[in-house]
Order: C-alpha cells, then structure tokens, then sequence
C-alpha cells in the first residue's frame, strides 16, 4: 500500500491535511523531525501512519498514561497493532508484550520516559528494530516551557545510545526559545521543522469580566450547549464541588474531578465523561491532560489560569474534531491578586521572575481587545492575521462599544497635571473631586483636572486606566507611577479615537453568543439515534464512543445516508477497519429509517 492508500484504508481519510504529508515524508527519508501545531492538528497521524510504512518498531514516548492508553485504543480500533508498557502493568502482561515484540507483532510502542532510564528495558530496545522514535509532547524538555519533566531531559539518551536512529519531536505550544531547547536537548540533527498556524478556526474564543462568582454567566453560556460535552475548569478543589453541586441542582449533569478524590471515582468519572455518560465535568487543572475525547464542545475557565500556555492548553480539549466549539474565559482583579499570591510565595529564582512575566501576558490577554486568536498565537512567536469572527472581541458590534476618547483625554491630563508623580488611585480621586487630606495639602483641588470626572465611578475609571495601559498610552514607572507615552500625549491632542467595550464598564453585558456548526445541514433525528447506536457499540466493546466514530463522521452520516459499502467509505472518518467492524450495524440502522 502506499501512502495515500494507508490513509484511506487504516484512518479513512481521502486527503492529507496540510503539513502531515511534509512530516510522512521527512519520516519515511529518515530524517530528524520537529513539529509544532495545535492539538488537534493532526500530529499523530504524522508518525504513525510512516509506521505502517516502514519495517521495525516505532517507539513513542508520551508522559501520560491516560494518553496512551486512549492511543494504544485508537489505534487497535482501526486494525493497528499497538501496545504501552507502563509500570502499572502486571508483570505478566509486560512480559507477553515484550514477547509480541520480539516476535515483530507490535508496530507502535508507548512507553513514558522513565522507562528510558531503566537499564532492563534499554537492553531490550537494543535488540529490537527500532525504526524511529516519537517523542510526543515535546515542550516538556524545556524548562522555559509551563509543564518541565525531569524525565523528559533524559530523552537525550536516544541520540546518545541509538546515534543511527531518527527522532521525531511533537509540541502543540512552543515559542521559538522552547523550540531551540528541544532541539539542543533532544540532540536533533538537521530536523525538518514544520510549524503550524496555532489559528484554531474551528473555537470561538470568548472573556468576560466575572460578574460575582460567574454562575449567572455560566447557565446564560450553557443554554446553547444543553446535551454537548465540556469541562469547566476552577481554581480549587472546594470550588470545583460547589460549582458541580451549583450545576447538578440545575439540572445539569456535572460531575466533579479534583485530584483529592479517590482513584476509583476519578476513573468512574474520567470514565463517564468519556462515555457520554456524563455531560460536563467541572475539574481542577488535574483533569483533561491528554484527554483524547474528540467531542469536547465548550471549555469554561471560571477564573484566570496562571499562564497562556495553560489556558491554549486547556482551551485545545475542545474541538478536536474540527467542529465548531466554544471557550468563555471569566476573570476578575482578584484572581489576579490570588496568582500574584501563590507567585510570591516561590522561591526567589529567575523562575520566579518567568513566572510574573507569564501572569502578565495572561492578565494582558484577558483585558485586551484585540483579536483573541492573534494574541495567543502572537504569545507563541506566531503572526497570523484577525479572525474576524472567531472570538468575542472581533465579532463585537460597535453598537457595543462605546467612545470613551473625551474620559481618556480626561484621565491623562490628570496625570500630565499632577506631574507624573503617582499612582493610578491617586490621579483618579483628583479627577473625581475627593477631598482626602493628602491631595489637598499637595494643592491638587486646585488643579483644572480637579472633579471633572464625575460622571465615572472610581472602578470604572481604573478600567479606563487599565484600556491606556494596554494601548501603550500610558507606562508605569519606578514606584508604581503614571506617565505619558508619546501615544498618550497624541490621544489628550485628540489625533486618536479610543473605543472600549461596554461590559467592561458593566454598562450592559454582552449576550452570550451561539456557537454555530461547520456540518451545520447535519439531520438532529437521524444523528441522535447513530448516537445512541454508538454509545450500546461503545459499552459492549467497552470502548470510549467516540473511538467508532466521531462526532463529525455520525453527522456526515445522518447528511449522506449510505446505502452500502462502497457509499460508507465515502464519509468521512470511515476506512475498511472501521467498516469491518462496525460498518454493517450503522447501515442497517440508516436502512430501517428509510
Ligand atoms: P493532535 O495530536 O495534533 O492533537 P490528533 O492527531 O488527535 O491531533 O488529530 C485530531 C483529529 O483530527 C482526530 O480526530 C483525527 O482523527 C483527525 N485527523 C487527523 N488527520 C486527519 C486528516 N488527514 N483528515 C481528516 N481528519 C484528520
């Protein structure tokens, strides 16, 4: 078989998507690999499908269990001969897996790093012949990137000990700098590196200012995803079981999932998520790690996530099979202070430092503007153009803005006038006419800025303040003073219009918007019931649902109603595996509603 025939008949695909095809290729030459793109992009197709092609073993390593083991599952669904050897296993089960590879029975082997470094299973790859190596999740080498392993800087022993050996690394977030770690660490020589856009089209990336403790907001979100799949993330632990008990009491099926539970109601919950048991999961950071369910159709944050690669991180569940989902961001000034907390409490070290400038590009993204998507990508060392519709603040109306350029003009006079010389708070009860002690001893009620600003609360105008920050109209100096840019001495001589969303000034909040589906002629009756046909597959194969199909192959199915073989194969996401094993069930199914 060739390339393309693999793709159709292991994975059901009629085309590459954009980029795989370079890395196959580069694979199957032997070369060195690095490639960055978002999850969900397609990065496990890249090494395994060269695989197929190629005589030997591949050796992926992966630092999650629950990763693998939904791969090693993946791929046994569609007629690929895999396996994980992790220490949870029994050493019976090790060992006929150990047998299987040496017998040439096993293409893909999963392992964690820490196997690596065990001398018993480095013999054993000695022997074995390896054709080349995978190292999924590539970012964890760095220790510039948000999730370093110790493990993972090990990984060098490949080159070190398998010098004949390709490598090839995936990442879903890095910056240029994490790329070179990579790089250097892993010992690449002369990779192909392919980076893809991080522009994922297919979310719609939403935040919001927290009014309260959000839970408004939540249900108003949730109307539009009443029987759809989605996680919502909270700082804490309590937290996590008071939103879930919040929701359930709603009506809604939530389940908590916090790394304090007990192992079997995690997996039970793990378990049902999954199986479409459960509709959505409201989870500390410990939940969703290499979560694999194709069908996440939202992702909440309640509360602002210490850094962007952790909120792309978390925000990539969703969506991944390419249709259309939602994330809604929901922060507030405190969650602020709360991060700010836990990053003083660390040890002084250039970490430290790191970890402020990534709060602060988080903080940034939260309050800006401009494009959502662009400003991720942007994070990433990636330019991409505006989405124009994919995030709340390209597709907010101007009817939703308002023109806030007079009470900026305001604001940076305040600051002009009182000399450049304090803090935000203080220039603000200047311009709103506060007679405290210290203002008046400076002789600052005599100023002409003095009480003009009245018309704003004290809360609304630092959010003015915070809009000039952003815009680079003002700076903060030594001791947390306010100074002019020459922007801002261009916005008080009235060269520039300064807009800013309503609801960031709780004038009116912004209406919840309905995410809309790229598959969007899909037939509801029909989908609902391959559903339910997928779910009794699912449970008596014990297999997740979205294994035999996925959300995306069940509507092109309910649009193409396939009559037999040969129009099955048509739909997308059906290959011969798949139809072998599951093929007949669904046709019979679309044959008794015809
Ligand atoms: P990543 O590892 O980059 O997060 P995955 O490998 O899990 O992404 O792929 C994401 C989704 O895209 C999966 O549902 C996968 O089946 C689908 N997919 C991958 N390659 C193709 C392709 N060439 N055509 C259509 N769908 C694809």
């Amino acid at each position: 078989m060739d390339k393309q025939q693999t793709l159709k008949y292991y994975f059901g695909y009629d085309a590459f998507r954009p980029l795989q095809e370079e890395i196959v290729d580069a694979i199957l030459a032997k070369q060195d690999v690095l490639m960055v793109l978002p999850t969900g992009g397609g990065k496990s197709l890249c090494y395994q499908l060269p695989s197929l092609l190629m005589e030997g073993i591949t050796v992926v390593i992966s630092p999650l269990l629950a990763l693998m083991y939904d791969q090693v599952v993946a791929l046994k669904a569609n007629g690929i001969s895999a396996a994980m050897l992790s220490s949870m296993q029994e050493l019976e089960e090790s060992m006929q897996i150990q047998e299987q590879l040496k017998k040439g029975e096993i293409k893909l082997l999963y392992v964690a790093p820490e196997r690596l470094t065990n001398d018993y299973f480095l013999a054993l790859l000695h022997r074995l012949p390896i054709n080349f190596f995978v190292v999924d999740e590539a970012h964890c080498v760095s220790e510039w990137g948000h999730e370093f392993r110790e493990n993972y800087r090990k990984l060098s022993l490949l080159k070190e000990q398998f010098p004949s050996v390709p490598v090839a690394a995936f990442t879903a977030t890095a910056t240029k700098a994490v790329e070179q770690d990579i790089i250097a660490n892993l010992g690449l020589i002369n990779p192909k590196r392919v980076r893809g856009s991080l522009f994922r089209s297919n979310l719609i990336i939403n935040a919001r200012h927290r009014i309260g403790d959000g839970r408004e907001q939540l249900i108003e979100f949730l109307k539009a995803y009443q029987n759809d799949s989605g996680i919502i993330y909270t700082l804490s632990r309590k937290s996590t079981e008071a939103v879930a008990r919040f929701l359930q009491a709603r009506g809604v099926m939530a389940k908590a999932y916090h790394a304090g539970l007990p192992t079997e109601e995690k997996n039970s919950v793990y378990g049902d998520f999954v199986a479409d048991k459960v509709q959505i999961v409201v989870a500390t950071i410990a939940f969703g790690m290499g979560i694999d369910k194709s069908n996440i159709r939202f992702v909440v944050h309640m509360s602002l996530p210490k850094t962007l690669e952790n909120f792309y991180q978390e925000i990539g569940r969703a969506g991944r099979d390419g249709l259309s989902s939602e994330t809604l961001l929901l922060f507030s000034a405190q969650d602020i202070v709360q991060q700010k907390m836990f990053i003083d409490d660390l040890p002084e070290t250039p970490y430290r430092e790191h970890a402020y400038y990534k709060l602060e590009s988080m903080v940034r993204f939260a309050n800006s503007e401009g494009c959502r998507h662009q400003s991720v990508a942007a994070y990433f060392d990636d330019r991409i153009e505006i989405c124009k519709d994919k995030c709340d603040n390209c597709d907010t109306s101007p009817a939703e803005k308002i023109d806030i350029t007079e009470a900026a003009q305001k604001l940076l006079s305040a600051i002009w006038r009182t000399g450049q010389t304090y803090g935000l708070h203080y220039v603000v009860d200047v311009l709103r006419g506060s007679k405290e002690q210290r203002l008046v001893k400076n002789g600052h009620n005599t100023l002409s800025v003095y009480s003009i600003g009245e018309e704003y609360s004290k809360s609304q105008w630092l959010t003015i303040g915070d809009k000039l920050l952003e815009l680079h109209a003002i700076e903060i100096g030594e001791f947390k003073v306010y100074k002019l840019t020459s922007f801002g001495a261009e916005v008080i001589r009235g060269m520039h219009r300064i807009d800013l969303k309503k609801e960031r000034l709780s004038i009116k909040n912004a209406e919840p918007k309905k995410s809309m589906s790229s598959f969007d002629d899909y037939n509801v009756g029909i989908y609902d019931k391959l559903k339910e046909l997928r779910i009794r597959i699912a449970s008596v194969n014990n297999i997740p649902p979205y294994i035999i199909f996925s959300d995306k192959t069940l509507k092109d199915l309910s649009i193409k109603l396939p009559q037999n073989k040969n129009e099955m194969l048509e739909v997308h996401g059906v290959g011969e595996v798949k139809f072998e094993r599951y093929g007949e069930e669904f046709l019979a199914l679309l044959a008794s509603r015809a």
